[in-house]
């Protein structure tokens, strides 16, 4: 059975059992039990005519009768969505009067030749449930909510680290190809003493975060300060490389002419 099927049946089964408790206090009055039925006998498009919502509870009641003859509610671990295909004009404005009286917002929308009424937000949803004596649906769905806040926090916090350790690896293949680069073209020679040994550091222990390599340096270096190293040694790779396409590119003018 469907989740909203199965969702209406208890609705229609705990709704009539009020109607049938003993207790006359507690039992509602027979003006309600009217309502439920003239909405269920409404909505499934009988041509009965409408029956005036008496008491203060009325509302509730006929609610649930619509809800239960031509309500759905989606499976809220898919998406939030609850609704009632309204059948004509008269029971759009019953169904307007009763929603006033439980102070519902809603909307409508019309489908093919059919107006609906529907509830897009979890807090409505859950009032609804309530409403239609279910309280232990909408606290269900208060616990997914918050289990699914804690699951996208967790995500948030894993993609995240991901992004910083992806940016740190591609930050040490950029200084590896750099430090390289300069090799290969006899320049590493001529960088400054200090941008050599921090070279030579992270050549020694590839495999070190930023602070392992500033304990390991026999400078008295910051984190901010290596990484500023890291960072010349990089724009001296990129320097020469742009120097030498330049100078490739004059070669090669040249040539042409
Ligand atoms: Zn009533």
């Amino acid at each position: 059975m469907s989740f909203s099927k199965e969702l209406k049946d208890l609705i229609k089964q705990r709704t009539l059992s009020e109607f049938n408790l003993p207790n006359k206090r507690q039992r509602p009055s027979v003006c309600c039990r009217n309502s439920f039925e003239n909405a269920a006998a409404l909505f499934s498009g009988e041509s009965v005519s409408y029956r005036e919502q008496v008491c203060a509870r009325c509302p509730v009641y006929f609610l649930r009768g619509a809800f239960v003859t031509a309500g759905y509610l989606a499976d809220p671990k898919k998406r939030y969505h609850l609704e009632i295909r309204i059948p004509d004009e008269k029971c759009l404005e019953a169904l307007k009067i009763a929603l006033n009286g439980c102070g519902f917002t809603f909307k409508t929308a019309t489908r093919g030749t059919k107006s609906i009424f529907y509830i897009k937000n979890s807090e409505d949803i859950e009032d609804f449930l309530t409403m239609c004596a279910c309280q232990d649906k909408a606290m269900e769905l208060m616990e997914l909510k918050v289990e699914r806040s804690v699951k996208n926090r967790i995500n948030r916090v894993n993609n995240y680290d991901g992004a910083n350790l992806q940016r740190t690896i591609n930050f040490a293949g950029k200084l590896k190809d750099a430090i390289e680069f300069l090799k290969s073209n006899d320049a590493f020679e001529r960088l400054p003493e200090n941008l050599k040994n921090t070279a030579a550091l992270r050549g020694r222990y590839p495999g070190a975060s930023l602070s392992e390599l500033c304990a390991l340096s026999k400078e008295k270096l910051t984190k901010s300060g290596l990484n500023h190293r890291f960072q010349r040694i990089i724009e001296e790779a990129d320097r020469l490389r742009a120097h030498l396409t330049a100078v490739c590119r004059d070669q090669s003018a040249k040539g042409d002419v």
